[in-house]
């Protein structure tokens, strides 16, 4: 099965806006075959209409490419072996379940909707698995053929109703299927469209798919598949499940534990390069200790055999960390210009744009340590865009502190110190020099009283370092701004 050329697709169906889980499967479908010199392939299957979304196959392209996982062929791009939505291959889909019904493997299915509920509701009363009872199985050929011409019907695949079905999946081994279990599942549905179990058949096979990468999810749809390619008399693809993705308490992931939108995830300020490298440990490794890894080492070293079979543990933590650590690992002109995009993305309308450059470039410097999420920027620069500090509440100049009347003494003793710094002297250093020189007077350690300082300055008890932002927020503006604190304290 491993000798054909590496040719992997991701066949996302364009139901909504991918969610992080799926991408993963992507990932490693893409990682796989670069890894191997092969082809990705993209295909959409767009075969349930009624689950069709508006806009789902833009999010998908976007997704992709947000991440740097490109596509040899695909829908936008085309390629021999287009196309490449299943909506536009349906000719395709019907030969096929027509070998079928003429091989013997499958059969019109004239069973109207009320009966198959009917059917449904006994087997739950009865406490039965639920499945069809293959009542149309038996009925002619010939006259089946005949009723199809004016009876709504559906191709059902006729099962191999003795023995067992056997998955050889390279992450889960051997995996064996009674087959008295296995329902005769629909292949074609009455609206001539097929169902995922024989379009995934079909264009893995006219795809020439080598791999089949997929969610866990799929896997026990995998004795349908593989009866349909014996019976179909094509070659398997090579299988592999990817492993469950669980929430940190372990129960299958929900929205709650993380499972929302790749795209969310961009919005909110997580760097591509931390995405890759967080799902990428989702279920494989490199080797024993590596955890940080570029999707450069990825394309190169990702082999199925380091995926493993149980599930793996989606913990946001661990995201939050990757990012901070490619925040402060990038190159200082990438963080600039990102810090400008968030800042000018978050700040207040009310804020005139273009924003003051200088401004940026120095603040920039100041933020790598303190951003997790590029989201936070804009809350974190805030103050240095407006006259007055941002609207805070009174209560939060003595919250930390604790008294109002030692609050009033931080604020006068800074004003005296920092007022006697001249204009053209007003820097970092000078400011710093100043403010510490308060613990004496004041009787208290800096951290005890710079909570005061730092939501007089920025409307908030903490943020970016406190002496270099009023450094950057120049004399005047720092001044005025302790001096409405002082106010609003009477
Ligand atoms: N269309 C299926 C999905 O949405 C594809 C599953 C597969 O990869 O075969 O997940």
């Amino acid at each position: 099965m491993t000798d054909r050329p590496v040719r992997t697709r991701y066949a996302p169906s364009p139901t909504g806006n991918p969610h992080v889980g799926n991408i993963r499967s992507a990932l490693f479908s893409w990682a796989f075959a670069r890894a191997r010199d092969g082809q990705f392939l993209l295909r959409i299957e767009d075969t349930d209409r009624n689950r069709y979304v508006e806009g789902a196959v833009e999010a998908i392209l976007e997704s992709l490419r947000w991440l740097g996982i490109d596509w040899d062929e695909g829908p936008d791009v085309g390629g021999p072996k287009g196309p490449y939505f299943q909506s536009q291959r349906l000719p395709l889909y019907r030969e096929a379940a027509e070998r079928l019904i003429e091989a013997g493997r499958a059969y019109r299915c004239f069973c109207t909707p009320e009966r198959l509920d009917a059917l449904r509701a006994s087997q739950a009363a009865a406490k039965q698995p639920p499945g069809y009872d293959r009542r149309c199985r038996g009925i002619l050929p010939e006259e089946a053929a005949a009723r199809a011409k004016d009876e709504p019907f559906v191709v059902r695949f006729a099962m191999v109703l003795e023995g067992s079905t056997v998955l050889e999946d390279v992450i889960r081994g051997q995996v064996v299927f009674e087959n008295a279990l296995q329902d005769d599942f629909v292949v074609l549905k009455s609206d001539g469209y097929p169902t995922y179990h024989l379009a995934v058949v079909v264009d893995d096979t006219a795809m020439e798919v080598s791999h089949c990468i997929r969610g866990d999810e799929w896997i026990s749809s995998a004795p349908k598949h593989i009866q349909l390619y014996e019976a179909l008399g094509w070659q398997q693809p090579t299988w592999a499940h990817l492993p469950l993705i669980l929430g940190p308490d372990h129960k299958k992931l929900s929205k709650r534990s993380g499972d929302t939108a790749l795209l969310d995830y961009r919005d909110r300020g997580y760097l591509p390069e931390a995405m890759v490298n967080f799902l990428a440990f989702l279920g494989w490794s490199l080797d024993d200790h590596t955890t940080i890894l570029g999707v450069e080492d990825l394309k190169r070293h990702f082999d199925l055999s380091r995926v493993v079979p149980n599930p793996a543990v989606f913990d946001i933590e661990r995201l939050n960390f990757l990012n901070g650590h490619y925040i402060r690992a990038m190159d200082g002109e990438r963080w600039v210009q990102l810090v400008a995009e968030w800042a000018d993305r978050g700040l207040p309308a009310s804020v005139p744009r273009p924003l003051d450059e200088r401004v940026i470039r120095a603040a920039a410097p100041l933020l790598r340590e303190r951003v997790t999420v590029l989201g936070e920027v804009a809350g974190l620069v805030e103050f240095l865009f407006t006259y007055d500090a941002p609207a805070y509440d009174t209560a939060l100049l003595v919250e930390r502190i604790g008294d109002a009347a030692v609050a009033v003494r931080v604020l006068d003793e800074a004003l005296v110190r920092l007022d006697a710094i001249p204009e053209g002297e007003w820097s970092t250093p000078a400011v710093e020099a100043a403010l510490r020189g308060l613990e004496e007077p004041l009787g208290m350690k800096l951290r005890k009283f710079i909570p005061v300082l730092y939501v007089a300055v920025m409307g908030r008890p903490t943020g970016i370092p406190l002496f270099d932002s009023i450094g950057i927020l120049g004399r005047e503006r720092t001044l005025a701004r302790l001096r409405a604190a002082r106010a609003r304290l009477g």
